[in-house]
């Protein structure tokens, strides 16, 4: 495997634009969850235990020369689950010395129950939380939890964090199969409850290696020993983006190329 580098990068994000990443998490890929899609691999070790993985001085120090500027973004994820970083917070205000950028963490969180891990995540700009399915049912099969999970705690964490959160909030979705009219209205009627800034629909588009990959954290095109899962079609990905505008008003933005 290549060298570990805290900082990887920048990468161009159809999301966010010229994106340089943070990876709080080290050479161990570590979450709460092992996502069918998951770009890192399967993920090796599973923790709902915070901890430090690599120290922040470790962070500034590869930071500082890579930050350049035409940076539109830095984005806290790598190799898991970012808010499993005991240091996030500190990692955040250390960022914030250094650079104007707005900083924004990926989260799958399932970790907003803890006070500590709000106490974080509100020194970010923006924060994005996945929500995949709406439905236990889907959650267990798409997201793959590797501890108990229970969707009314994760959406009384998720309102919670929405009422607390001065930042910009918005949800990512990965699309990988074509859902019932019920579960679409469900989903819209969540999305009504928690009135999010954005919707990021995503279909997936890259390879998922068979095992571990560092460079999974950045834009991988095209790798050995990998599966690629059968993505939607952009027609459909458009047909649901439109009935989300028009039912929910909260803003949508879809991946139509590879970047
Ligand atoms: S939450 Fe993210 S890091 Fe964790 S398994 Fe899913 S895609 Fe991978």
């Amino acid at each position: 495997m290549s060298e570990f580098s805290p900082v990887y990068g920048p990468v161009k994000s159809w999301r966010y634009g010229c994106s340089l990443g943070i990876d709080p998490i080290g050479r161990v890929s570590t979450c709460s969850f092992n996502c069918v899609y998951c770009q890192l691999g399967q993920i090796e070790r599973s923790s709902l235990q915070r901890q430090t993985f690599v120290p922040t001085a470790a962070v500034v120090t590869e930071l500082v020369p890579k930050l350049q500027k035409d940076l539109d973004v830095i984005t806290v994820s790598g190799s898991g689950e970012p808010t499993l970083a005991l240091n996030l917070g500190e990692i955040i205000i250390a960022v914030k010395e250094k650079t104007a950028t707005p900083v924004v963490v990926l989260t799958n969180g399932s970790m907003l129950g803890l006070e500590s891990v709000r106490w974080d995540l509100r020194l970010a700009d923006e924060v994005s939380v996945k929500l995949d399915a709406v439905t236990p049912e889907r959650v267990r099969r798409v997201n793959r939890p590797r501890f108990a999970w229970d969707w009314s705690v994760f959406w009384h964490n998720l309102l919670r964090w929405r009422e607390q959160f001065g930042g910009t909030l918005t949800v990512q979705t990965m699309l990988l199969s074509i859902w019932s009219e019920a579960e679409r209205q469900m989903y819209i009627d969540r999305l009504k409850e928690l009135q999010p800034d954005r919707v990021y629909l995503n279909i997936p588009r890259r390879p998922k290696p068979l095992r571990r990959l560092l460079q999974g954290r950045e834009n991988l095109t095209a790798v050995e020993n990998s599966t690629w899962l059968k993505p939607l079609s952009i027609d459909y990905l458009e047909t649901f983006a439109r009935t989300i505008k028009e039912e929910s008003q909260v803003p949508v933005s879809y991946a139509v190329a590879l970047k």
